[in-house]
């Protein structure tokens, strides 16, 4: 978590430097490959990404190699260092889709490292599209992914420790069920929210379509809850023919309007990824505008012509953009509030 806290230490991030999105006009040239991801750490993830995506290499296999990095980075907010559940206990969630609109999720996946991995192995493997708690993670083990030791990181031990000194007051619970509540963002004071995950989406050199998403989901979440990232609509979608779009933020709220499915839907209606954004977000607002104004939501998106775009509800969220060797660089996510 601490990273993600200190986050925007652009020294350390190579070549990263804050564009506006003006790349793209509209209509123009298709610009392939491209690979977007969310937040600051999305710059790593997309290095790797597009080492794959710069030799021809297919989409689905740079967005899993890309949030594979942010997995095994035990410094930040995905993967098996991020932070636990109110029980103690770190669970992911992860999802990824491919340009034939094959898909494969896990959810509450427990001590295995590449969550992304095993979502592709049930995409490929099985004739479900989602695998969640143990059945997810005996079917990880069989296909030979090591299980992990079931412990927290410093950090998250820490985090934890903090979080159950607040979790003795009791009325909260009224609160968690409108949805706000101890695993209700956080806002830090350089504006960043404690969200906690990597969503992914590439246009490869042939111009198909793919995307990943994965996290520990909101810290301190309730035993069993499962957020919007491994629920294909929710937390990430990808169609061929229009575009591809992932979310973070609070999950519950990208849930109930089945997000970056709406997101794509408006872009095949003729909207740029960044208007499509921004009107997923507006009908976040329209829903409930009180509980809207006390949360976190992100969308981004790309479209076949390699438009990009983001759009969130508050200030603070980033996205990283590469789409050349010298050209990977964090945007300041637009905000409605
Ligand atoms: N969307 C994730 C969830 O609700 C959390 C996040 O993006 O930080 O589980």
């Amino acid at each position: 978590m601490l990273n993600r806290r200190n986050f925007l230490q652009l020294g350390s991030l190579g070549a990263a430097t804050i564009f506006s999105n003006k790349l793209f006009a509209a209509n123009a040239k298709p610009v392939r490959p491209i690979v977007i991801s969310t937040w600051n750490e999305g710059i790593n993830a997309n290095r790797r990404a597009w080492e794959i995506l710069r030799t021809g290499g297919r989409a689905l296999d740079a967005v899993e190699a890309g949030v594979m990095v942010t997995e095994a980075s035990q410094n930040c907010c995905v993967g098996l260092g991020a932070n636990p559940d109110r029980d103690g206990i770190v669970t992911l969630d992860a999802c990824i889709m491919d340009e034939r609109g094959n898909c494969g999720s896990v959810g509450a996946l427990e001590r295995i490292k590449h969550p992304i991995s095993v979502a592709r192995r049930v995409m490929e493997k099985t004739p479900h599209v989602m695998l969640v708690g143990d059945g997810a993670q005996k079917f990880a083990v069989a296909e030979g992914f090591p299980l992990e030791p079931q412990q927290l990181s410093p950090d998250a031990e820490k985090a934890y420790k903090e979080w159950l000194k607040k979790s003795e007051y009791k009325p909260l619970i009224n609160i968690e069920n409108s949805g706000h509540g101890p695993f209700a963002p956080t806002r830090f004071d350089n504006g960043e929210w404690n969200h906690d995950t990597i969503g992914m989406i590439a246009m490869d050199a042939q111009g198909n379509l793919s995307g990943s998403c994965t996290t520990s989901g909101m810290g301190f979440k309730m035993r069993g809850r499962l957020g919007d990232s491994p629920i294909i609509g929710a937390g990430l979608y990808v169609d061929n023919e229009v575009g591809a779009a992932t979310a973070t933020g609070m999950g519950e709220e990208v849930i109930r309007i089945c997000g970056t499915h709406l997101v794509v839907e408006f872009m095949r209606q003729g909207l740029s990824p960044e208007a499509a954004c921004k009107k997923a977000v507006e009908r976040i607002v329209k829903k409930d505008a009180a509980r809207a104004k006390a949360n976190q939501v992100g969308f981004i998106a790309i479209n076949k012509q390699g438009q990009y775009g983001g759009y969130c509800l508050q200030k603070g969220f980033t996205f990283a953009v590469c789409h050349a060797d010298d050209k990977n660089f964090i945007v300041n996510g637009k905000h409605l509030f």
